[in-house]
């Protein structure tokens, strides 16, 4: 196989398109899928050298295959990380991407408005091994510095947050974090790499959910981690994936890839689309709150123009009247599905208080600003018009 020479750092769009591919004898266009677990050796010396680091070639896929990593190089390359490993989830990504550098007796720092499967890692899973973990409010940097322990060794957060849209200053976090002599850890989700690079930012490790705007067609399920730092691989993630195996099917790490190809220019036509039905929802009398992160009325406009390059693919408001009022705009979309996925080509509504965030008391929603009332939209590439007549005939419903 023969690697793209690819000395010169090339704009994103031409990563996305070329980064990281391999090209077989048979010299095919599109990237090969090899679904393989194992590979021959020629003599059983080459066996010995590939397992010994000698020979840098490929072992087992649990831990190393050639498309996913074709799919890792393009990500590297995109987000300008040292290295990168796929994982089965996003939630598998994320769980490793903590999991693999804690013990028992550190402590972890983290947003409270977090992906409702994120808290249950750091408010479940990690307590039971001893490590405990301080929940703040993201937004106030205060909260941060107060929350160190001399025991701190990670932060979390996720920005924009899910569902509420929050944002999250990156770089004065990390500054935080790496004053305290944390890494801190960044969920990208909600920005995409398209629109947010947090390593630029001072970010330790990003994780994405694959799953989201990579794949984009709601297809396969898949998540990475890519760092800043080589020590963190070697040190810590590379051996825990390699013998825990949370690993990315070969299948899915193509399907990703070839969500790659055309990234770019769906999150930014989603995007535009979405910066426009905002304004029509906030100026609907039904409406009572909307937060999108490219209005000039959102809580941190600010922050978001500092270290986003755009707004967001996803909306979220709030309609007079509650879960009925919720509901019945829900149901009275035609175009729009009704569904919890997001960064998908088709537009999805999700009511999170009775879906994504049910398992939590209504105490604990409300202290996230997820009322009853509240809906998350994620736009997709359906012509804007058509959406927009959508969502304003189930607003008059609501
Ligand atoms: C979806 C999502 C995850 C989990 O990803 P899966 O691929 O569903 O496991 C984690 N964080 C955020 C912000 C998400 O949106």
């Amino acid at each position: 196989m023969s690697e793209n020479k690819a000395p010169r750092r090339r704009r994103p769009a031409t990563e996305l398109v070329h980064g990281g591919s391999l090209r077989s004898q048979f010299g095919e266009m599109s990237e090969a899928i090899f679904l393989t677990q194992g590979f021959a050796y020629e003599t059983a010396e080459a066996a010995e050298a590939r397992f010994n680091g000698e020979d840098p070639g490929f072992i087992y896929s649990r831990f190393s295959n050639p498309t996913v990593f074709m799919f890792e190089e393009r990500m590297r390359l995109l987000e300008g990380a040292v290295a990168a490993r796929a994982t089965a989830s996003g939630m598998a990504a994320v769980t490793a991407a903590l999991v693999s550098m804690l013990k028992a007796g550190d402590h972890v720092v983290a947003a409270k408005a977090l992906f409702s499967s994120c808290l249950y890692v750091v408010e479940e899973l990690l307590p039971r091994f001893g490590v405990t973990s301080t929940l703040v409010d993201g937004t106030d940097l205060n909260q941060w510095r107060d929350a160190v322990k001399p025991n701190t060794k990670a932060f979390f957060l996720e920005s924009p947050t899910n569902p509420t849209l929050e944002v999250i200053d990156i770089a004065e976090v990390a500054k935080i974090a790496h004053e305290a002599g944390a890494r801190l850890v960044v969920d990208n989700v909600f920005a995409t790499p398209i629109w947010q690079s947090p390593i630029a930012l001072g970010a330790d490790i990003v994780v994405y959910s694959a799953t989201k705007h990579i794949d984009g067609q709601g297809r396969v399920l898949g998540g990475i981690i890519l760092s800043a730092d080589q020590s963190y691989i070697d040190d810590h993630l590379h051996n825990f994936l390699r013998q825990t195996g949370p690993s990315l099917s070969p299948f899915n790490a193509w399907v990703l890839l070839k969500g790659l190809e055309t990234m770019e220019v769906r999150v930014q036509r989603q995007t535009s689309s979405a910066a426009r039905i905002a304004d029509v929802i906030a100026a609907h009398p039904k409406v009572s709150k909307l937060i999108y992160p490219g209005r000039a009325d959102h809580p941190q406009a600010d922050i978001v123009k500092k270290q986003m390059r755009a707004g967001s693919t996803l909306i979220a408001f709030e309609v007079d009247g509650g879960k009925e009022a919720a509901f019945r705009v829900a149901s009275a979309l035609e175009i729009v599905k009704i569904s919890n996925n997001l960064g998908d080509a088709k537009s999805l509504i999700t009511h999170p208080s009775t879906t994504t965030h049910q398992r939590l008391s209504e105490e604990a929603r409300l202290g996230y600003g997820i009322t009853q009332g509240m809906l998350r939209l994620s736009i997709g590439l359906e012509d804007p018009e058509d959406l927009v007549e959508d969502i304003s005939l189930a607003l008059d419903q609501a």
